[in-house]
């Protein structure tokens, strides 16, 4: 029997992988030309600071063993159901078919552009986590005049937890991330100040409040609660922050070098596209299934299930687990039809 798995991420991949030991044909379609685009853009990964690139080969070294090529380039802009069986449309007009189908189109992080309060894309010393993640790649840690940065701010929540955008959900990935950037920032530049500025701390995986008390006792790093309401740029180049730290109660100007913006997490354009098409749209655009605790990888329709940051913001761990339920829960579909 056939599948089709939409999204060669962590999530497509292992199910991709674990179907395939289970004797189904897979058909894994890719919009992009490679796998993974969004472990590729980062350097270590936390709770443990494993590399990246090792875990991206790692998974094109399973597809591989499992003769999986996905079909790159092809972006599903369409998916219907016809009778039993499932038919997905490419932008070429290209159709695939198959007897069930798994969404693991993922998510895309949140475009800062859009708080201007904070001018990124408009100062140069203000950048997200995704952009300190390609300079730890290019090991060229700098501020706007190309030195090594004195003085760090982290902000934590932009584009999440924030009625404004519209995303009133917690991305659940970028406390950590603030932590092991911070911590990582420290170990190539012990001299480097680092603030981190923070609505609550949400560490709610294993390891992760011990690497929070590292970090503040290991390392030095300052943890703020407050929010930065705006910045703005000075005559000598650097980055004027205004906030406040609402446990002193007291207002607070800071010019650091570097104004880090902790950007989360949205639905990505074909999860959203998808999830409109099936009818399966959650309020913030993410693919709704039937129960988030009994049945988080089954759909309203027979045969369609989702799997990954398309449903909500995870972790690499928690995406690798939901992958292989979901592929429990097809194969048992595909049993009984
Ligand atoms: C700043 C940041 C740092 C992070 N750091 C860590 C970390 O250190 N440790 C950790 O555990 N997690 C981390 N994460 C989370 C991690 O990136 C995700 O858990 C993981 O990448 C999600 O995998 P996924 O397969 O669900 O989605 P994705 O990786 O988004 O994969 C979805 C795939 O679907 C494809 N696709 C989308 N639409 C279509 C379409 N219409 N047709 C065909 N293909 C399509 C995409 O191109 C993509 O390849 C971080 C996240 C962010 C934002
Ligand atoms: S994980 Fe932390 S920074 Fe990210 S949205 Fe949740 S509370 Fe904010």
């Amino acid at each position: 029997m056939k599948i089709l798995i939409i999204g060669a991420g962590a999530a497509g991949i292992e199910a991709a992988v674990t179907l395939s030991k289970l004797g189904y044909e897979i058909t894994l379609l890719e919009k992009e030309s490679q796998t993974n685009t969004n472990l590729r853009n980062k350097m270590l990964l936390f709770p443990d600071f494993s590399e990246a690139e090792r875990l991206v080969k790692e998974f094109d070294r399973k597809l591989f063993e499992e003769v999986i090529t996905p079909y790159y380039n092809t972006e599903v802009v369409g998916l219907e159901q016809k009778k039993t069986i499932w038919i997905a449309t490419d932008a070429n007009q290209t159709t695939y078919q198959a007897d069930a189908v798994l969404i693991a189109t993922g998510y895309t992080p949140f475009d800062a552009t859009r708080k201007e309060e904070y001018g990124y894309g408009i100062y140069n010393g203000v950048i997200t986590s995704l952009d300190l993640e390609e300079m730890f790649r290019k090991n060229n840690i700098t501020n706007a005049f190309g030195e090594t940065p004195k003085k760090v701010c982290f902000l934590q929540c932009v584009g999440s937890r924030d009625e404004k955008s519209g995303n009133n959900y917690c991305s659940k990935i970028c406390c950590i991330t603030a932590v092991k950037q911070a911590i990582e920032l420290k170990k190539i530049s012990p001299k480097t100040e680092i603030y981190i500025f923070y609505m609550d701390l949400r560490m709610w995986g294993q390891g992760y409040e011990e690497l929070y008390r590292e970090a503040q006792e290991q390392y030095g790093i300052y943890f703020i609660r407050g929010r930065i309401s705006e910045a703005a740029a000075t005559f000598d180049g650097k980055i004027q922050i205004k906030s406040e730290d609402t446990l002193m109660g007291l207002p607070l100007r800071m010019t650091p070098d570097l104004l880090v913006l902790m950007t989360g997490m949205e639905p990505s354009k074909g999860t959203k596209l998808l999830a409109s098409c099936c009818n399966c749209e959650e309020e913030y655009g993410f693919f709704k299934t039937i129960n988030p605790i009994f049945a988080d990888q089954k759909t309203s329709h027979a045969g369609l299930f989702a799997a990954g940051t398309c449903k909500r913001p995870m972790s690499i761990p928690d995406v690798l687990a939901d992958a292989r339920a979901a592929a429990v829960d097809i194969d048992e579909y595909l049993k009984n039809s």
